[in-house]
């Protein structure tokens, strides 16, 4: 159940495309990204993505003539730049500021239910679901929209939920300097119940239980929280 944060690289990179296949590994804690990744700008990024897809809707066969066809691309590659894909870019990334904990308050804080939409690198359709985010704190404190914004950053990129997972906890670590976070998400996968298998009653649960959450007493806790 508990996720290391020192996972074996050479281990995760391991699997090839074959073997990756409809099976949802991933291969690294970070995004992949290439080194020239920011080099363009996001209206050349727009411009770019609404070329190649009006070539992808082509050799679908559609036409693009018909009135309400001929907007989808440049619709699709404003949404994909300036919405969904928008955490890729570090420049989106929410500042935070934190406060000192002046109410001593040192049980845990848990944000729960946290409506997140991403999307699978795999296959580019939704994810979507429900996180639970818990910490204590050594002595900051963050706003409470401050967790949510950091959800929907590393949500607004091609995903897997593992990794999902653990970009926030790993990040909200890094703010909060605690080890003593707990990340829950609850996710549909549209890959998964829409096409493939096409399971529409399963769900997905992954965790992150640093520090403190590692024991089960504070484990059993937060579970008991986030049940209600
Ligand atoms: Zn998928």
């Amino acid at each position: 159940m508990t996720k290391n944060p020192k996972i074996d690289k050479a281990t995760l990179v391991a699997f090839s495309v074959d073997e990756i296949g409809d099976n949802h590994l991933f291969t690294t804690v970070e995004t992949p990204m290439k080194a020239d990744a920011f080099k363009m700008t996001d209206h050349e990024k727009k411009e770019k993505i609404a070329f190649h897809f009006t070539e992808i809707m082509e050799v679908l066969g559609l036409d693009l003539t018909d009135d309400s066809l001929k907007g989808t691309p440049q619709r699709v590659a404003k949404m994909y730049v300036d919405e969904i894909f928008c955490g890729l870019n570090p420049a989106n990334k929410p500042k935070v500021a934190l406060f000192d904990n002046k109410y001593q308050y040192n049980q845990m804080l848990v944000e729960k239910n946290i409506t997140f939409y991403s999307n699978c690198e795999h296959h580019f359709v939704p994810i979507y679901g429900k996180i639970h985010v818990a910490y204590v704190s050594k002595g900051k404190v963050i706003g409470l929209s401050k967790i949510n914004r950091i959800v929907q950053y590393f949500a607004q990129r091609p995903q897997v939920q593992e990794r999902l997972t653990m970009q926030i906890a790993l990040e909200l670590q890094e703010i909060l300097q605690t080890e003593d976070i707990a990340v829950i998400v609850d996710a549909k996968h549209l890959c998964v119940s829409s096409r493939g298998i096409k399971d529409d009653a399963s769900a997905t649960v992954t965790n992150y239980f640093g520090g403190v959450f590692q024991k089960s007493d504070k484990v059993n806790e937060l579970l008991q929280l986030i049940k209600n």
